[in-house]
């Protein structure tokens, strides 16, 4: 039997334990990280969690600097404001660029990022620059550890 957290064998020493609602066997070793610490403030679990968080708001952000060109910030006002002053229902404007009215009023109150593809329509349709020029970004990437890490491996590093 190996233990499912860190790999180790473990025959008859492993327990059946609950890691972030997931049944897993753990070995005497990882059993700390199972039910039980969860509920502990700062416990490496709840660490965890807000690393994945930050790595993948990292990655959304990555695709534009990539590109240099980045959403404005404000891109929900200026859909909203340039689809009034065309005169321009939701509905029209979802019809006009081939898209939802349910998108177009998400997109208005600022629940969707509009995809690259969507926000190019909607400045070509309402005649308005959703994208801005992005000069030099500077990586915000404040621990590269943060990077695609496993549980396990945030184990192992300890
Ligand atoms: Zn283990």
């Amino acid at each position: 039997m190996q233990c499912e957290l860190c790999g180790n064998e473990c025959s008859g020493r492993c327990k059946p334990a609950m890691v972030d609602k997931v049944k897993m066997v753990l070995c005497p070793r990882c059993i700390q990280y199972g039910e039980g610490v969860k509920e502990i403030q700062g416990s490496p679990i709840h660490v965890h969690k807000s690393l994945v968080r930050r790595s993948n708001r990292l990655k959304e952000k990555d695709v534009y600097e990539k590109m240099n060109i980045e959403l404005i910030s404000n891109w929900d006002d200026a859909i909203k404001d340039a689809r009034k002053q065309k005169g321009l229902t939701r509905e029209q404007l979802g019809f006009n660029i081939g898209e939802p009215t349910g998108t177009i009023s998400k997109m208005e109150k600022g629940e969707l990022r509009p995809s690259d593809k969507v926000a190019k329509k909607l400045e070509k349709e309402l005649n308005i620059t959703l994208f801005e020029e992005v000069k030099k970004v500077t990586p915000q990437h404040t621990s590269s550890e943060s990077q695609g890490l496993t549980l396990a491996d945030f184990i192992k590093k300890k």
